[in-house]
């Protein structure tokens, strides 16, 4: 079972009270954005065999929204945080380059 730490409640909560929310760290686009942008917006999502960054929602806690690193292949989390954030935070990203010193991505910007 998934088990992810909720930044805000700072709790360990196990998947069944949480939502997945898609990929994080999408950049918006709306009114006076390109066809191109929007559809890619709308329907373009990273589909990583590895490291990958997600929204997740706190539904049976908080009810809040947040960030989690983790990999795809082996669903090992290597950190959660605000999803106030632009993109991962340095501990975010060196927790991930300590077991995957091959990785070269960050976010989708
Ligand atoms: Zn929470």
């Amino acid at each position: 079972m998934l088990v992810l730490h909720c930044p805000y409640c700072g709790v360990d909560v196990d998947e069944t009270d949480l939502h997945g929310g898609g990929e994080a760290h999408l950049t918006r686009h709306g009114p006076g954005s390109s066809d191109d942008e929007f559809h890619d917006y709308l329907f373009q999502r990273a589909n990583p065999k590895g490291v990958h960054f997600e929204r997740w929602r706190h539904v049976y806690g908080c009810g809040k929204y947040f960030h989690a690193a983790r990999c795809t292949m082996t669903l090992e989390v290597f950190g959660t945080y605000s999803a106030q954030t632009l993109e991962p935070p340095q501990e975010i990203k060196d927790a991930i380059m300590a077991k995957r010193p091959d990785w070269t991505g960050g976010a989708k910007s």
